[in-house]
C-alpha cells in the first residue's frame, strides 16, 4: 500500500511541497511554485532529477499544486494519491497547542488568528482549500509555529502594556519556529538517551529568521520572537529587539509606519548592519577580506544571541544542552564559537 504523505508550505505566491514516506525523515521528492499569479510563475520539481515547468499566470494554488502532483507521478516519486497532507500554519493564536487534524471548527479557529498573521494565515488557508477542492476525503493535518510556545506561563508571554490589550485582542507573545524548537527537543533527548519529560535545553534557531527559545522540562517556557516574528535576535534582514521608542522617533522624523515597518523587515538586522548582505556566510567571507562593517554585523549578531543565551537559563533551570540549528546554526562553527566567547561565565 502507498503510504506517502504530501507536507505542503503555502505562501501568498509561493508553494513548497515534500513528499514523505511515513517513516523517513528525507523527502522523496520537492516541488517550489514560484511567482504565482505572474507570467514568470514556475515550478521546479526535485527527485531523482531536477525538472522546471512553465505555470500560466492565472493558475493558483490549486492548479499549481494539481501540476506538481502530475510531475510527481510523471518522475515515479508518486504511485496513486498521498494517503495524508500535513500543512504549515502559521498562527494558531491560542486556539491551538498541538497539531489538529481539519476539520471545520478547526478552518474557522485558523480563520480567526489571520489577524495576527495577515499575509500568513490566508495563504496557508488557501492551500488546505487547494488540496480539499482536490481531494475532498483526504485526512488533512494542521501544523502550527505558534502551538509548541502555548506553554509559556503568562509571566513570560505578557508584555507590560495595558491588560486589555491581551484581554481584548490577544495582543501577547506567541513564539514561533516551534516545530524546529519542538524538534531540537525531540533529538536533543534522544542523543541524551533521556524522556523529554526529563529534558531542558536552551535552542537556537538561526535561519534567516533566527529565534531561541528555553525549554524546561519538555515544554517551551520562554522565547525570544513575540507578537510577531520581528521581536529577538538579530536575523538575516530584521532588526530583533530595538527600543520602541524608536517608532516615535522616526514618525516624528517625517516616516509613516510604512516606512518604518519596511525599514525594521526587510533593512534591517545583518543586511542592514553590514549594508552588504543578509547571507551569514557571505559576511563572514568579506570579514575576513577586511570588510570592517560585515565584521560589526557578525559582531553584533553573535552579542545578542550570548545576551539571550545568558538570560534564558531563567526560564530553562540548569540545562542539559544548548542546541544550535539552522543555515548558521548547523553550519557555523565560527559564529558558534564567537557566540560561546561572551558566556564563559557559565562554564
Ligand atoms: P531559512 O530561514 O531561509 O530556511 P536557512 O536555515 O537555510 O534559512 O539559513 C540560511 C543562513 O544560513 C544564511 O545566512 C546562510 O549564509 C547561512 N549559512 C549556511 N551555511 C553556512 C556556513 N557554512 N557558514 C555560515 N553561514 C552559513
Amino acid at each position: 500500500m502507498d503510504t506517502t504523505i504530501l507536507v505542503v508550505n503555502c505562501g501568498s505566491s509561493s508553494l513548497k511541497l515534500a513528499l514523505y514516506q511515513r517513516q523517513g525523515l528525507k523527502p522523496l521528492g520537492t516541488a517550489l511554485a514560484e511567482r504565482l499569479g505572474s507570467p514568470e510563475a514556475r515550478l521546479t520539481v526535485r527527485g531523482k532529477h531536477k525538472r522546471c515547468h512553465a505555470l500560466r499566470a492565472d493558475d493558483n494554488h490549486q492548479s499549481a499544486i494539481h501540476s506538481a502532483l502530475d510531475a510527481f507521478r510523471q518522475a515515479g516519486l508518486l504511485q496513486g494519491d498521498p494517503v495524508a497532507v500535513g500543512h504549515r500554519v502559521v498562527h494558531g493564536g491560542e486556539a491551538f497547542t498541538r497539531s489538529a487534524v481539519i476539520d471545520q471548527p478547526v478552518l474557522k479557529a485558523i480563520h480567526q488568528c489571520t489577524p495576527l498573521a495577515p499575509l500568513h494565515n490566508p495563504a496557508n488557508l488557501a492551500g488546505i482549500e487547494a488540496l480539499t477542492g482536490l481531494y475532498p476525503q483526504l485526512p488533512q493535518v494542521a501544523v502550527f509555529d505558534t502551538a509548541f510556545h502555548q506553554s509559556l506561563p503568562p509571566a513570560a508571554y505578557l508584555y507590560a502594556l495595558p491588560y486589555h490589550l491581551y484581554q481584548e485582542q490577544r495582543v501577547r507573545r506567541y513564539g514561533f519556529h516551534g516545530t524546529s524548537h519542538r524538534y531540537m527537543l525531540g533529538r536533543t533527548a534522544a542523543h541524551l538517551g533521556q524522556s523529554e519529560q526529563n529534558t531542558s535545553l536552551i535552542s537556537a534557531h538561526l535561519g534567516n529568521g533566527c529565534s531561541i527559545t528555553a525549554i524546561r522540562n519538555g515544554e517551551s517556557r520562554d522565547t525570544s520572537m513575540g507578537l510577531t516574528p520581528l521581536e529577538g535576535l538579530v536575523m538575516g534582514s530584521r532588526s530583533g529587539d530595538i527600543d520602541p521608542g524608536l517608532f516615535d522617533f522616526f514618525i516624528q522624523q517625517g516616516q509613516t509606519p510604512a516606512m518604518v515597518s519596511q525599514m525594521l523587515n526587510k533593512e534591517s538586522g545583518l543586511l542592514g548592519l553590514s549594508g552588504l548582505s543578509n547571507d551569514m556566510r557571505s559576511l563572514i567571507e568579506a570579514r575576513d577580506q577586511g570588510h570592517e562593517q560585515a565584521a560589526l554585523a557578525v559582531d553584533v549578531f553573535c552579542y545578542r544571541l550570548a545576551r539571550y543565551i545568558g538570560t534564558m537559563g531563567v526560564a530553562s533551570g540548569t540545562p542539559d544542552a544548548l542546541v544550535f540549528t539552522g543555515g548558521i546554526g548547523e553550519n557555523s562553527a565560527v559564529v558558534r564559537e564567537q557566540t560561546l566567547a561572551h558566556l564563559s561565565h557559565l562554564g
